[in-house]
């Protein structure tokens, strides 16, 4: 059994549908069943879907219901590109019921002037509702048993709105009792990505990108013998291929590394997409939907045996360090629980950490509550910020034994002054902050040095 899951841009326009189908029909084929498809919305659906939640909380109803039409029109064009006549009736009406739907949601949230996480999560769930619905008859129309599933029925989250948290029982229960008999009954399961929904029956949402994580999600649940991941690049590239022009494709990486890898900021795979096939050791491939014959990236748990010292790397930008310096510190117990607690408080996350005798610094992507945190810190210590740094990260299982690795990675950078510099005991990964300018610089030197 296989889970094949599309992101946007695989399904940007009737022509990759059309590609998409091809690859479905091909692994039907080959394996006699499923596969189990998961789809992401339409690229740039969810972006406009934001866009129209912020207009309408800003009371700028006439933009954000002129959107609304665009999206009309832009998903009925393709359901009617894509769908035979005996099946678009049905898809046309379940669009402008979603569409009208939304039409009153934003009219309701001008007058009301806010938008809450829960509100945010039924708008932002119509862009993988609507596709997969379309999808679902398209594979349908190229004459295969496809058959939609609501995604709110099998992924079922906490109520963290916007990054909600599946509930791995619940969630697996759910696609046992759902897709598996479908897959029995000989059919091809289409179900939307990125969506979930509370016990209660709330819809949530699994963060940007986390249509791989559903992806991964109904493979560990239905058992999946692999989870592949359809984008529009060869697979993981040792470095963002919009800042760096020639990178390499790395064929084969562990599931340690490919989290590193997503952690620390390569798009490419959702950082909790591993998860899930971690816990049930099932190999996840990514793959080129416009090259369906090439084979990708290949992650499993065995470390891939590699003659490059790193395996790839990452960059994350925005990112704010924030400095906190106690004198009372120095041989103090206490102190990082205060200042733990208080980026709990507020809800932020922190990527990379690191500490002297007097001083800890950490970094934060997510700015909304920093004035807030920053203003707690200081009722027990110096505080100061700094904006606009970036995140570099080399990663490699041979750092492990090799100290040299990360010892030459920290030379090539000798010209670029280093904010932080943090080595986990993962030891799988060097990471290092900078300026966001010198970003680009750093990454040429590194994979000049590494991957040329
Ligand atoms: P999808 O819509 O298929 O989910 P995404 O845009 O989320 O696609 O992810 C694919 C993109 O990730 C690529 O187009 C590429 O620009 C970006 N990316 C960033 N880092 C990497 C990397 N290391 N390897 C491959 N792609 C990467
Ligand atoms: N459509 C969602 C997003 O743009 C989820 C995904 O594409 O994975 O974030
Ligand atoms: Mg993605």
């Amino acid at each position: 059994m296989l889970v094949q899951k599309f992101g946007g841009t695989s399904v940007a326009d009737p022509d990759a549908v059309r590609r998409l189908v091809e690859i479905v029909r091909t692994a039907r084929t080959r394996d006699g069943r499923g596969p189990t498809v998961v789809v992401s919305a339409m690229s740039r659906v969810t972006d406009g879907l934001l866009a129209i939640a912020s207009d309408a909380g800003a009371s700028r109803t006439d933009a954000a219901l002129t959107q609304v039409e665009q999206l009309r029109e832009r998903h009925v064009a393709a359901a009617r590109a894509l769908v035979a006549a005996d099946g678009l009736d049905g898809v046309l009406a379940f669009l402008n019921d979603q569409f009208d739907q939304l039409g009153a949601i934003v009219k309701a949230l001008a007058v009301l002037r806010e938008v809450s996480p829960r509100t945010l999560d039924v708008i932002a769930s119509i862009g993988e509702l609507l596709n997969s619905r379309i999808i679902a008859a398209a594979i349908a129309s190229a004459g295969l048993p496809a058959e939609w599933v609501d995604a709110r029925q099998v992924i079922v989250t906490n109520g963290e709105h916007t990054c909600a948290v599946p509930l791995m029982k619940e969630t697996n229960a759910a696609l046992r009792a759902t897709v598996v008999p479908l897959l029995d009954a000989g059919k091809v399961p289409v179900l939307g990505g990125f969506v979930g929904s509370t016990p209660e029956g709330n819809t949530t949402t699994l963060g940007r990108g986390g249509s791989d994580y559903s992806g991964a999600l109904v493979g560990a649940g239905i058992d999946a013998r692999e989870i592949q991941i359809w984008t529009d690049v060869d697979g993981m590239l040792t470095a963002d291929p919009r800042l760096i022009e020639t990178p390499r494709l790395v064929p084969a990486l562990s599931f340690a590394e490919a989290a590193e890898l997503a952690y620390f900021g390569a798009k490419v795979l959702h950082p909790s997409t591993i998860l899930p096939a971690v816990e049930r050791n099932i190999p996840v491939r990514i793959l080129n939907s416009w090259k369906p014959e090439a084979t990708g990236t290949i992650i499993t748990a065995e470390p891939a045996d590699s003659s490059l010292l790193l395996t790839a790397m990452a960059a994350k930008r925005g990112l704010t360090v924030v400095d906190i310096t106690s004198s009372r510190m120095l041989m103090a117990y206490g102190f990082l629980r205060r200042v733990f607690e208080v980026f709990e408080r507020f809800r932020t996350a922190v990527d990379v950490v690191t500490t002297s005798e007097v001083s800890v610094s950490v970094t934060v992507d997510d700015r909304r509550n920093l004035e807030a945190i920053t203003h707690a810190l200081s009722e027990f210590a110096e505080v100061s910020t700094e904006p606009d740094m970036a995140l570099l990260c080399a990663v490699g299982d041979r750092l492990r034994n090799e100290p040299e690795i990360g010892a030459r990675v920290i030379r090539v950078l000798e010209e670029v002054p280093l904010r932080m510099i943090s080595q986990a005991a993962s030891r799988r990964n060097i990471t290092v902050i900078l300026r966001q300018a010198d970003l680009p610089h750093a990454m040429h030197r590194l994979h000049e040095e590494f991957f040329a």
